[in-house]
């Protein structure tokens, strides 16, 4: 990296860090990108589990600590609908999927108003990933979130084989590999947490482990990680389950032959797409997605590959350093952006996982 380049990284990283510190709310909550129409208001548990994480290693104890006391209180406000869907799986009667928890909530833990995608699992096992990560980096207490903790562990055992929506809230028909890795790794972590009575803790790493043989037996053709159970294509956030989440070890063949594939299929310039049929504003590419190739990569061994994925991520911040949720650099459907644009004005910017994920991507660099 140039001396030019590497100022310019350095002002984008503090600015990352400036930005999701001031936007973050005072519940503890990280809004998903402050002015985009149809995110304005609401935070993710995906979104904001990862952004904890980034922020959690590069210090922010604070922060990443006050997002977990968020989720928390989500997860405790909503214990009644919990234990409903425990209880509808545990007796052959899961319940319907708009009674399951959504992907998203308002600040002070609501379900908001608007339509969406809600149904997602992903983001539950994310939190309790990301907060056993924060405990064991910092040496910070989980007792205060040990009833949460059980709470969704619970929900997660009972409810990972279900289909829901993925990470980019579409097919709600199918079960996805990187949901399925989410889950598994949430669970991984909260048996490692030390909060859960014996009997949960091994429900947590029982189940992880089934979910990882799963994975490997029916989530892999050609040899690499699949987008969902039963296609042979990739996804852009496949490579989240080698790193940072730790689900699939980097050193495996899976792994050397799922980062080839999204190479092959999804990267452009190090710019990562997020599926070959994605059309949404067109189909850019992702930095969020080029920060988690780079983190994959790292852990594969591969330093000057996640350093030019962490120099193609940079290279997408505005002038005044906000990165976009996706460049129009290279578009798999051109001829779809416009509507897009139309319908939800222009591109999330600035889009604050994409922040979360250069930090920990850099910091991750630097050790
Ligand atoms: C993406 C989700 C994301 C949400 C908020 C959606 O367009 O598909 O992955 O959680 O935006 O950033």
């Amino acid at each position: 990296m140039t001396t030019a380049h590497a100022s310019i990284d350095g002002a984008l990283l503090a600015q990352s860090r400036a930005l999701i510190r001031s936007l973050q709310t005072p519940e503890g909550a990280y809004p998903a990108s402050p002015t985009f129409s149809a995110y304005a208001g609401y935070c993710w548990f995906r979104d904001g589990s990862f952004i904890a994480d980034g922020m959690s290693a590069v210090g922010e104890v604070e922060s990443a600590e006050s997002f977990f006391t968020w989720c928390s209180d989500v997860v405790l406000r909503y214990k009644d609908d919990i234990m409903a869907a425990v209880k509808g799986a545990a007796s052959g009667t899961p319940l319907p999927n708009a009674s399951m928890l959504p992907a998203r909530f308002t600040f002070d833990g609501g379900r908001g108003a608007d339509e969406w995608w809600d149904f997602q699992l992903d983001g539950f096992g994310t939190w309790l990933w990301a907060l056993e990560q924060h405990c064991a980096r910092h040496g910070a207490n989980p007792a205060p979130f040990a009833d949460a903790v059980a709470l969704t562990v619970d929900y997660l055992a009972s409810s990972w084989e279900r289909p829901c929506f993925d990470w980019w809230e579409e097919h709600d028909e199918h079960v996805h590999v990187s949901t399925l890795g989410c889950v598994g790794a949430g669970l991984q972590a909260a048996a490692r947490l030390g909060t859960l009575d014996p009997t949960r803790a091994s429900l947590a790493s029982e189940t992880a482990a089934t979910i990882r043989a799963h994975i490997l037996s029916e989530g892999v053709s050609d040899g690499h990680l699949v987008k969902w159970i039963g296609t042979s294509a990739v996804d852009g956030s496949l490579s989240a389950l080698i790193s940072p989440l730790g689900f699939i070890d980097p050193l495996s063949d899976v792994a050397a032959s799922t980062m080839r594939a999204i190479d092959a299929d999804l990267t452009v310039d190090n710019g990562v797409h997020r599926f070959v049929d994605d059309t949404f504003f067109g189909g850019g590419q992702w930095p969020l997605l080029s920060c988690f190739a780079g983190l994959a990569k790292l852990a594969m061994g591969d330093r000057p590959a996640a350093q030019a994925s962490l120099a193609w991520a940079a290279s997408a911040a505005t002038s005044d350093l906000a990165l976009p949720e996706q460049v129009g650099a290279h578009l798999l459907a051109p001829d779809r952006r416009a509507e897009w644009v139309e319908r939800w004005g222009s591109v999330a910017t600035p889009l604050l996982w994409a922040h979360g994920m250069i930090l920990r991507l850099a910091k991750e660099l630097d050790r």
